[in-house]
């Protein structure tokens, strides 16, 4: 925990407070002294469910060490490949093997060359991965949470704060964002949309009291050279970072972890995939595509609560 700044909003003071995991600032805006646990509870699932964490089940799992593990891993490796395989491998749980050949945090950043892309992909592909009765079989691949665990971990604090009958405030964990509930007096918050484009500005806002927002965006990792950007959002297909025009995307859902994985996918998909798989009504979710020529399109379900603020972009 790193600060504590009081402020008051509406009738109920909130607190603020800012905890360092999942190698995320997560920031909690909860009803004064409404928040402990909370940093210790995120904990208990970063060292199950990140494949960085030293030691820990996943960590453990990817290195191919005998275990147990635990349900909470072993159901979101299951739900991962399942909305792989529902969005036809643009969201793909085994990019492992790729991720771990671009280091985006290094000063001397590069490329990898084609012939470790080559080898990464031949051991990728939520196809091999093979889940029985609590077994997971990896079959070579390795398993990368990153595009879905904050959005699960999301949920389920917001589900311990419930049980603790606290039902206001918000908690957003760097692109994910959990509401707890209105605020006191009833309102809906206001959720500003970061402009892709110049990430020191905002594109819009969104009213909600309830559910969970995740955005994936080509500003939020990468590394510049020779005037391209590569970024996080692996295109399983290719083993490169995805390069479709799409800048960011928002996703909205009641549930975290679905709204987590469909950000990274849609992203991966592009526009006019991304279209016809909401038109097909495969999950239930709305969502907000910003392109790179500046076109924001808004699905059905948020054109009353989404508003545009920004006169660089367009309504598409
Ligand atoms: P997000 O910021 O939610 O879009 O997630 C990006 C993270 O998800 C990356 O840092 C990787 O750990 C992982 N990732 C990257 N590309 C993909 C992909 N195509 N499918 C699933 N996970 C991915
Ligand atoms: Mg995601």
């Amino acid at each position: 925990m790193l600060t504590a700044v009081l402020f008051s909003s509406c009738t109920q003071k909130y607190e603020q407070n800012t905890y360092f995991a999942l190698d995320t600032y997560i920031q909690t805006n909860l009803p004064v002294g409404k928040h402990s646990g909370l940093d210790d509870y995120i904990s208990t699932f970063e060292k199950k469910l990140s494949k960085t964490y030293e030691g820990g089940e996943l960590y453990n799992l990817n290195l191919g060490v005998e275990q147990t593990v635990s349900t909470e891993l072993y159901e979101l490796i299951e739900r991962s490949v399942q909305i792989s395989e529902s969005t036809g491998g643009a969201f793909d749980v085994t990019v492992g093997s790729i991720m771990s050949l671009w280091d985006f945090k290094s000063e001397n950043a590069k490329v990898p060359d084609s012939e470790s892309i080559k080898n990464a992909l031949a051991s990728s592909g939520y196809g091999k991965l093979k889940l029985q009765n609590g077994q997971i079989m990896l079959n070579s691949v390795s398993v990368d949470l990153g595009g879905i665990a904050k959005g699960y971990i999301a949920q389920k604090c917001v589900e311990y704060l419930h049980g603790q009958n606290i039902n206001t405030g918000f908690i957003s964990f760097g692109g994910n964002i959990a509401l707890v509930g209105p605020k006191t007096n009833g309102e809906k918050w206001n959720i500003a949309l970061k402009d892709p484009l110049n990430t020191d500005k905002t594109v819009g806002q969104l009213k909600a009291d309830s559910g969970y927002i995740s955005v994936s965006g080509d500003y939020e990792r990468y590394f510049e050279l020779d005037g391209k950007r590569y970024h996080h959002i692996i295109d399983p297909q290719s083993g490169m970072p995805t390069d479709n025009g799409i800048a960011s995307v928002m996703v909205y859902s009641n549930d975290g972890a679905l709204a987590d994985a469909l950000s990274t996918a849609l992203f991966v998909m592009g526009l006019e995939q991304s279209l016809e798989f909401y038109e097909k009504n495969v999950f239930d979710y709305e969502a907000i595509i910003i392109t790179k020529d500046r076109y924001i399109y808004v699905s059905d379900g948020l054109e009353d609560v989404f508003t545009i603020t920004s006169e660089q972009y367009v309504a598409a």
